[in-house]
C-alpha cells in the first residue's frame, strides 16, 4: 500500500515483499512494521533517504539513539579505529571498557560502578535480577505506560486499551505467568497508589522501575514530589529504586534526567544515546549493589554476555560522550527543542486546534487533545486519527515522524535552525488542513 501517493516507494515495496519471505513480517523488531514499507540506503546528519530516493528530515532518530546526527564522522572514525586493534578476545578487560565505566561514574550522579551490555533490554533484565538477588524478594513495581524492554518481567501495561487499565495487561503471548503475577502496575505520578501497593505486599517488593521520563508514551514529566516520594518509600522499605534512563540517559544531559531531578536511584539503566546508534548499554549504580554481580568475587547474581563491552559499542560510546562533554550539543538541541515546542503550540493555538505541544530538551510530542497530561490515562483523550494523520502528512512533505500515535520525536545536533523553521512551516500547512 502506498499511503503517500506523491512519493514513489516501489523499491521499498519490492524489498518488503522479499523480506517477508524470509523474515517474519519482513522486519526485525515489531514496531518497525508500518502501514507503508520503508527501506533505507543513506543517512547523514539530520537526513535519511529511502531506496526510492525520497529524502526526509528525520525526527525518529532510530527510536532515540541518534543524538549527534546520523553517521557522525567522529563516532564512525572511533569505531573504525577500534577495529584496527584487537577485535574481541573475550577474557579480561580492555582499557576502553575501563574508560567507559569511568566516564559513566564521572557523569551520572548515582553511578559508583558500571557494567556494559549491548541493549537496553539486557540492562533492565540485569537490573531486575540484581534487585531480586540482593533483596531476596520477587515483586516489581512498574507504572502504566512505561516500557522497559522485551523480556518477560516488565513487558506489560504499556499502551493499554481503556478496559485494560487497572488490570494486568501482558505484552506478549508466551510470557511466564509467574513474571506477570510478580509485576505490580501502578498509576504514574500517584504516590498514594505506590504506597498502597507496597502496603499490600509487605516485605515483598524488590524494586520500583521508573522510566525517568515516560518517553514511550511521548513525554509525560514525573512530578518532583513523586520522584522524591519514591526515593523515600524505597529507603523506608528496603526497595531498590531503578531509573530506566535508556532514552533519557545522555540525551537529556551527561548525567541523565536524574541530574535534573536531583534524586539518586540505586541503579540506572542506559543505552540508546550513549553510543549514537551503535549497540551499547549500561547498568550503573551503588557500589555495594553492583559488587553483588558475579563478575565480582563472591557476587551471587550471575551476569554474562559474549558481547558485553564489545569494542565497537564501547568505542562509539566513548566518542559520543567525548562529543557531548563541552555541553554545546545540549545547548543547541534544547534550544531547538524549545523553539519547536513553542512554535507548534503557537500555530495550533492560532488555528484553534486542540493540541498540547509536550516534550523536554531535544524531545517533542504533539498530543492532539486539550487539558493537561500527568499520566498515561490522560492520553486516552488523544485523538489517534488526527495524531497519525498529522504525522503521515508531515512524512508526505519530507519530514519523518514515526506515523504512530503518542510517539516522541527527537532533535539531533545535526538539525539546523532552518530545519526547525521549515518543519514549523510544513506543520502549519498540514495543521491548516486539519481545522
Ligand atoms: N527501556 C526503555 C525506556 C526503552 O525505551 C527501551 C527501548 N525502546 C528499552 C528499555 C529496551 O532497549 P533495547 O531496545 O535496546 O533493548
Amino acid at each position: 500500500m502506498n499511503a503517500h501517493p506523491k512519493m514513489p516507494n516501489s523499491h521499498s515495496q519490492a524489498l518488503a515483499k522479499r523480506a517477508g519471505q524470509v523474515i517474519p513480517g519482513g522486519v526485525n523488531s515489531a514496531t518497525r512494521r508500518l502501514a507503508r514499507p520503508y527501506s533505507w540506503d543513506w543517512a547523514e546528519g539530520a537526513y535519511i533517504r529511502d531506496v526510492d530516493g525520497n529524502t526526509y528530515l528525520d525526527y525518529h532518530a532510530a527510536f532515540g539513539p541518534i543524538l549527534l546526527g546520523h553517521n557522525h564522522p567522529g563516532v564512525n572514525a572511533a569505531v573504525a579505529e577500534a577495529l584496527h586493534g584487537v577485535d574481541m578476545v573475550g577474557v579480561g578487560v580492555t582499557e576502553a571498557e575501563i574508560r567507559l565505566a569511568e566516564k559513566v561514574v564521572e557523569h551520572v550522579p548515582s553511578a559508583e560502578m558500571a557494567l556494559t551490555f549491548s541493549s537496553g533490554s539486557e540492562a533492565t533484565y540485569m537490573a531486575v535480577r540484581l534487585a531480586r538477588g540482593v533483596t531476596g524478594r520477587s515483586k516489581l513495581i512498574k507504572f502504566q505506560g512505561t516500557f522497559h524492554g522485551w523480556h518477560d518481567y516488565l513487558l506489560m501495561n504499556i499502551i493499554s486499551s481503556p478496559e485494560k487499565i487497572g488490570q494486568k495487561d501482558p505484552g506478549s503471548a508466551g510470557q511466564l505467568q509467574d513474571a506477570i503475577d510478580n509485576t505490580i502496575v501502578v498509576r504514574f505520578n500517584d504516590l498514594d497508589a505506590v504506597e498502597a501497593a507496597i502496603a499490600a505486599h509487605p516485605g515483598e517488593i524488590a524494586a520500583i522501575f521508573l522510566e525517568a521520563i515516560p518517553h514511550n508514551i511521548g513525554c509525560v514529566l514525573p512530578r518532583q514530589d513523586f520522584v522524591e516520594g519514591l526515593r523515600r518509600l524505597c529507603d523506608e522499605h528496603g526497595i531498590v529504586l531503578v531509573f530506566d534512563e535508556v532514552i533519557t540517559g545522555f540525551r537529556h544531559g551527561l548525567g541523565g534526567y536524574q541530574a535534573k531531578l536531583g534524586v539518586k536511584p540505586d541503579l540506572t539503566t542506559m543505552a540508546k544515546a550513549i553510543a549514537n546508534g551503535y549497540p551499547c548499554a549500561v547498568v550503573a549504580g551503588r557500589r555495594d549493589l553492583m559488587m553483588q554481580f558475579s563478575t565480582a568475587p563472591g557476587g551471587k547474581v550471575f551476569v554474562g554476555g559474549t558481547y558485553n563491552g564489545h569494542p565497537v559499542g564501547t568505542a562509539a560510546a566513548l566518542a559520543t560522550i567525548a562529543a557531548l562533554e563541552d555541553g554545546s550539543v545540549y545547548e543547541r538541541t534544547f534550544r531547538l527543542g524549545e523553539r519547536m515546542r513553542t512554535g507548534l503550540q503557537e500555530i495550533a493555538d492560532r488555528l484553534g486546534i486542540a493540541m498540547i505541544s509536550a516534550g523536554y530538551g531535544s524531545v517533542f510530542t504533539p498530543y492532539f487533545m486539550d487539558g493537561t497530561v500527568e499520566r498515561y490515562e490522560d492520553l486516552l483523550r488523544n485523538d489517534t486519527a488526527r495524531d497519525v494523520g498529522f504525522r503521515s502528512a508531515m512524512i508526505e512533505h519530507g519530514i519523518f515522524m514515526l506515523p504512530l500515535a503518542i510517539k516522541r520525536n527527537h532533535i539531533s545536533a545535526a538539525h539546523s535552525e532552518a530545519d526547525v523553521e521549515r518543519t514549523l512551516d510544513v506543520a502549519e500547512t498540514v495543521l491548516k488542513t486539519m481545522r
